[in-house]
């Protein structure tokens, strides 16, 4: 039994990550975990900023190696906030890209989208090229565990020549590895079809990487990559029929991979041993095998292994002539399936709302850059005080009266689509007669921000009246005007306002209106219309002139 240290002799934060640290190097996953944990716990009670990032980072990179996935993604939710300081962009990059293998790999895939695409921004932002190759690979695996290996194969294919380009091995490693994960997917999809060329094709390119990522691996002295490298090697030789060489190679893996405690990599490179036995005709022990991995895996997440694991018991029970348990595990398989088919087809259609949010991550450094510079020309004399809103920053009724003619002259004259929204707190008058004057102003400068965050650079916006905003969404199709506005109304209705005031609650009502016609006046006034409709309605909802 563990007893714990008294407070006298307790570890220290500091030596607890270099303790850590060296776990990670000696690929120690149980104990970097169990120390990682302590460091966190620790740091978040008295660490510096750069001691609960190192602690973090590292607790997601055990988690993440040991395959406890859910609790990867767990602790992630509380590491990111952490990251966000542009000198800690490369292991968020890191921590977002094994979010998004963790939320593909269970299931969670408009999440894993979101990470995938938070990463890619954040790489292309910075102009690292190699953390840009590995989001690329990591937006790709989404694709595949969503079932399309092939889009999936042309982002990595995208992702390997960044890597190439730039000569870093480890990203070439990666992405290599993960393609071979790709075309063998693309296997499983094709094989028994009705196209068997189409699918030995995806297998030989497999081979071609999974035997490049081999000869890249030995560099690395890496045994997480190694056994993963080898356990893919073996899988796609099994499947081309090189039984004796695929044997060698996933036996290898599978010891190394028990001597670390990759749990994951255990339970796929045991999948593949018992499809090997399948094939070699050995259903009986094949199918013991199997019964075993399943109750080793009960509870946990990796996905793609189980459905893997349900058909190969399926093959293995009929081959048997156990037709009842052959036909519960192709149910068992199917719903899994059917379950994945259905989480992809959700996280397409949030697919569309993910990329538009990748662009606003992108412009809020552009808006920062922005800011800094105007920080600049204020300091040079510069007087725009006169156009800004003293309580909340954004532009006021001038900024707008100067900025808006200017932006329908130069939408008018391109012929280019041009959105007002005009935004109204909901019983705002309430809100102040229930919480106090000082509680209504910490919502408006609270509602100003949510505006910045939601909306591109070149949107402009302003406070224009006591309790209501105006945005203007130039060169922007008004379909997606109308979803940035609903996303906009649905945080504001979620969120939890408890820390401005105990009980308060915010909602919003927006009237739109689209040019052309490209007249101030006639929009502002359809827009008004349209916000009088959104408040008949009910408030808390959008209304389109
Ligand atoms: P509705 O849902 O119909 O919009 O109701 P409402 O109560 O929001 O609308 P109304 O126009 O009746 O009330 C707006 C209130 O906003 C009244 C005013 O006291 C308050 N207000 C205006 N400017 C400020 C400000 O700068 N700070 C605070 N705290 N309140 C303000
Ligand atoms: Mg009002
Ligand atoms: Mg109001």
């Amino acid at each position: 039994m563990l007893t714990r240290p008294s407070p006298a002799v307790a570890d220290s934060l500091a030596d607890l990550l270099q303790r850590a640290r060296a776990a990670r190097d000696a690929s120690s996953l149980t104990e970097g975990r169990d120390l990682a944990e302590r460091a966190w716990a620790l740091a978040q009670q008295s660490g510096s900023d750069d001691e609960r990032a190192e602690a973090g980072h590292l607790l997601c990179l055990f988690n993440y190696r040991l395959g406890s996935l859910a609790t990867l993604l767990a602790v992630g939710d509380q590491v990111l906030p952490v990251l966000t300081a542009p000198e800690r962009r490369s292991i968020r990059i890191d921590l977002l890209r094994w979010m998004t293998l963790a939320g593909c790999e269970t299931g969670r895939f408009d999440g894993a989208l979101n990470h995938a695409n938070e990463a890619c921004a954040l790489a292309q932002d910075s102009g690292d090229q190699r953390q840009l190759a590995l989001s690329l690979t990591a937006l790709g695996a989404c694709f595949e565990r969503m079932g399309d290996p092939w889009q999936a194969e042309r982002l990595m294919d995208d992702a390997l020549r960044v890597a190439r380009e730039v000569g870093d091995p480890f990203a070439q490693l990666v992405t290599l590895n993960n393609l071979c994960a790709v075309c063998v997917g693309a296997f499983y999809v094709l094989r028994g079809g009705d196209e068997p060329a189409e699918a030995t094709a995806a297998l030989r390119r497999a081979l071609v990487h999974a035997r490049e990522a081999h000869s890249l691996v030995a560099q690395f002295d890496d045994p997480f990559f190694s056994v993963f490298v080898e356990g893919n090697l073996g899988e796609v030789l099994l499947h081309l029929g090189k039984e004796h060489e695929a044997r060698r190679l996933l036996d290898a893996a599978l010891q190394r991979g028990l001597e670390h405690g990759f749990q994951a990599q255990i339970w796929r490179i045991r999948c593949s041993i018992c499809e090997l036995l399948l094939s070699q005709g050995q259903a009986q022990q094949a199918h013991a095998a199997l019964k075993d991995l399943l109750r080793d895996m009960a509870g946990a997440d990796p996905r793609s292994t189980l459905i893997r694991v349900h058909h190969a018991l399926y093959r293995a029970s009929r081959d048997l002539g156990r037709v009842g348990e052959a036909l519960a595990h192709f149910e068992q398989h199917d719903k899994l399936e059917r379950r994945r088919a259905t989480n992809q087809l959700k996280a397409q259609s949030e697919l569309f709302v993910t990329r538009v949010e990748a662009e606003y991550v992108r412009q809020q450094a552009e808006r920062a850059r922005r800011e800094a510079q105007l920080e600049r020309s204020r300091a040079a004399g510069f007087q725009a005080d006169a156009q800004r809103d003293q309580l909340t920053g954004l532009g006021n009724r001038r900024h707008l009266d100067h900025r808006l003619p200017l932006l329908l002259d130069r939408a008018r004259s391109q012929g280019l689509p041009l959105t007002v929204a005009l935004i109204d707190l909901d019983h705002f008058k309430q809100i102040n007669d229930r919480f106090g004057h000082a509680t209504g102003d910490k919502v408006l400068i609270e509602m100003a921000q949510e505006l910045r965050e939601n909306t591109r650079s070149s949107d402009v916006l302003a406070r224009i009246g006591g309790e209501e905003f105006l945005i203007v969404f130039a060169d922007m199709p008004g379909p997606q005007a109308v979803e940035v506005c609903e996303r906009l109304r649905r945080r504001v209705a979620e969120q939890d306002w408890d820390a401005v005031a105990s009980g308060l609650h915010v909602t919003l009502s927006v009237g739109l209106a689209h040019a052309p016609p490209y007249d101030m006046a006639t929009l502002f006034d359809a827009a008004d219309r349209a916000m009088y409709r959104a408040k008949q309605g009910g408030r808390n909802r959008i209304a389109v002139a």
